[in-house]
């Protein structure tokens, strides 16, 4: 098989009508100026056809030949595995699908999977020093809206020192423990802040009709911190943000991300997975120091009947109470 096209001398614009003979297997001979310039097929670089573009042999001595692409240009082409893969895929709509498919999944198992494993990997590796500072400042945005606690300090100092007695008897945790008392009027509530700082509001303290009620509270809070679920949480958001910035080109979300920490916290509960943990750590610390787990379980009813009508903080950002309560009892 012929083809006819044009051919440029090495190093030169000169050109030539040519010929390329292919009908030699792994051979090209190329036809010009009287004379034949031979060549093994693998030695040829052909260049990656692009749609309709013409095919161009470069010879290992310099000569360049090239050629419209005609049906029987493609038909060699093929046969000879030389298409490109732009072209495999242009005929091959379901290669493109395909690979579709396979980008979505890519983006899909880095949400799912890569950015929770990764999360959960920096949490661990922060410094404790910077997750007690990252509390700090967390607690200090808090403080601006809440007031100091009304309990007594001998009462403050009495249930801290219990909790440090329990500690001594439970798994060693990431952080010490320091507990906080505030008073708000958002209700009874606690939280758990990067570093070991576990803040008690009054009404909370209120609500506990017993020590072991309190405690049990308290050691769901300890479970957050043992689990590190909101330094997670926030590395999992800081991630995603500065991801999405790096690839929209847009930055004032990590920006923005940092400076409404505080606001970040308040607003956003745990996930039911991570409600449920430090559940379950509540229940059996609960159950190696006080032989049962059921002050927990009084303790969900308390605050589901307290708040029947009006659904506070506590109680949505710690979801499915039936559920919970049934899980917490004996
Ligand atoms: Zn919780």
């Amino acid at each position: 098989m012929l083809f006819d096209g044009t051919a440029f001398a090495p190093r030169s614009s000169q050109r030539y009508i040519a010929q390329l003979d292919v009908s030699q297997a792994n051979q090209l001979s190329l036809r010009v100026d009287g004379d034949i310039i031979s060549c093994d097929l693998q030695y040829a670089d052909i260049s990656a056809p692009l749609g309709k573009l013409p095919v161009k042999f470069t010879f290992p001595n310099g000569w360049v030949f090239t050629v419209e692409r005609t049906v029987s240009v493609n038909q060699w082409l093929a046969s000879n595995k030389r298409s490109s893969l732009v072209d495999k895929m242009e005929a091959n709509g379901l290669a493109w699908l395909l690979s579709a498919l396979v980008c979505v999944g890519v983006v899909l198992s880095l949400y799912f999977y890569v950015l929770p494993w990764t999360s959960d990997k920096v949490a661990k590796a922060v410094p404790s020093h910077i997750a007690v500072s990252l509390g700090d400042k967390i607690l200090q945005s808090l403080d601006k809206s809440w007031q100091e606690s009304k309990l007594s300090a001998e009462k403050q100092q009495k249930i801290q020192k219990r909790v440090s007695q329990h500690l001594t008897q439970l798994e060693a945790l990431p952080y010490p423990i320091k507990l906080e008392f505030r008073a708000s009027d958002m209700g009874a509530n606690a939280f758990a802040l990067p570093g070991g700082k576990i803040i008690l509001l009054d009404d909370m303290v209120a609500l506990a009709e017993d020590q072991q009620q309190l405690d049990s509270i308290i050691l769901h809070e300890i479970g957050h911190i043992y689990h590190r679920h909101m330094l997670k949480k926030l590395v999992h958001s800081s991630l995603l943000s500065v991801g999405v910035a790096l690839l929209t080109g847009e930055s004032s979300g990590v920006v923005d991300n940092l400076a409404g920490l505080g606001v970040f916290f308040l607003s956003n509960g745990h996930s039911r997975e991570a409600e449920l943990e430090a559940d379950v750590f509540s229940k059996q610390a609960m159950l190696s120091l006080y032989g049962t787990s059921q002050p927990l379980a009084e303790m969900f009813e308390r605050l589901q009947e307290q708040y029947n009508h009006d659904v506070p903080e506590w109680l949505s950002t710690h979801p499915d109470f039936e559920q919970r309560i049934q899980a917490v009892s004996e």
